[in-house]
């Protein structure tokens, strides 16, 4: 096979990671990988097991679960412990437990590890998520960091749970989205950081079609600089 890119998409919540992650992989035939779908399978499991508050159970979850992702029709669908969990782990319960089960190291380890060896194993991947840049694929051939303001990014979360039915204030929202930016950023292993050799764009004004075109262009840039073919 000839050589293919990682590609490396970070930033917080609702700065619009998935929804570019997702196009600028199908556009290049890549595999789509959403990191943060795998954080909230332990999360989710965590809970209905009730052991959220005892870690090494934690990390036993994260070590021996078989976590499957798979794309379906623009939708990332979570497979664990044999359940399909793809809805249940959008849930505002998930949502404000995930960032403490993302503080623990044992927990981190187990991800990073299988995240490492999906993206090996792929023929090209685009992998989204807080520390993909700087600890997941520090040797990653593109990085990009995604930003936004918090009220935009509020507004956004608050769209897609209104499209799905669920009633919840943008305030609510943004309160969540703070406390999940102060934990991801500020915990000690591996925190939402910038890797100094990524790009930054700030996505709050502009469009998902401009945000596209940004990252596209810079991975044609890396491909003509690698002589690596890209079907773009
Ligand atoms: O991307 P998403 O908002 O679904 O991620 C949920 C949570 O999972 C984040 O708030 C963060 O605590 C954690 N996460 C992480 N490292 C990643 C991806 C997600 O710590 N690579």
């Amino acid at each position: 096979m000839s050589k293919r890119l990682i590609i490396a998409i970070d930033g917080p919540a609702g700065s619009g990671k998935s929804t570019s992650a997702k196009l600028v992989a199908q556009k290049l035939d890549y595999l789509y990988i959403d990191t943060g779908a795998m954080y909230r399978a332990i999360t989710f499991l965590a809970i209905k097991q009730n052991v959220l508050n005892n870690p090494d159970a934690v990390i036993n979850l994260a070590e021996n679960t078989d976590i499957r992702l798979s794309f379906v029709d623009g939708t990332t669908e979570v497979y664990a412990a044999n359940m399909n969990i793809t809805e249940e782990i959008r849930s505002k319960e998930v949502n404000a437990n995930v960032s403490d089960v993302s503080k623990i190291e044992g927990v981190r380890t187990a991800l990073v590890r299988k995240q490492r060896q999906m993206g090996l194993k792929s023929g090209g991947v685009v992998m989204e998520g807080r520390d993909i840049g700087t600890v997941v694929f520090p040797e990653a051939d593109v990085k990009i960091f995604l930003t936004a303001n918090i009220n935009e990014r509020a507004v956004r979360r608050a769209k897609e749970f209104k499209d799905k039915g669920v009633q919840v204030t943008t305030e609510e929202i943004k309160k969540t989205l703070e406390l999940r930016d102060k934990i991801d950023s500020s915990r000690e292993i591996s925190p939402l950081i910038k890797a100094p050799d990524a790009v930054t764009v700030d996505t709050s004004k502009v469009t998902i079609e401009e945000q596209v075109d940004i990252i596209l262009d810079r991975i044609k840039e890396t491909a003509v600089r690698k002589n690596i073919v890209v079907n773009i």
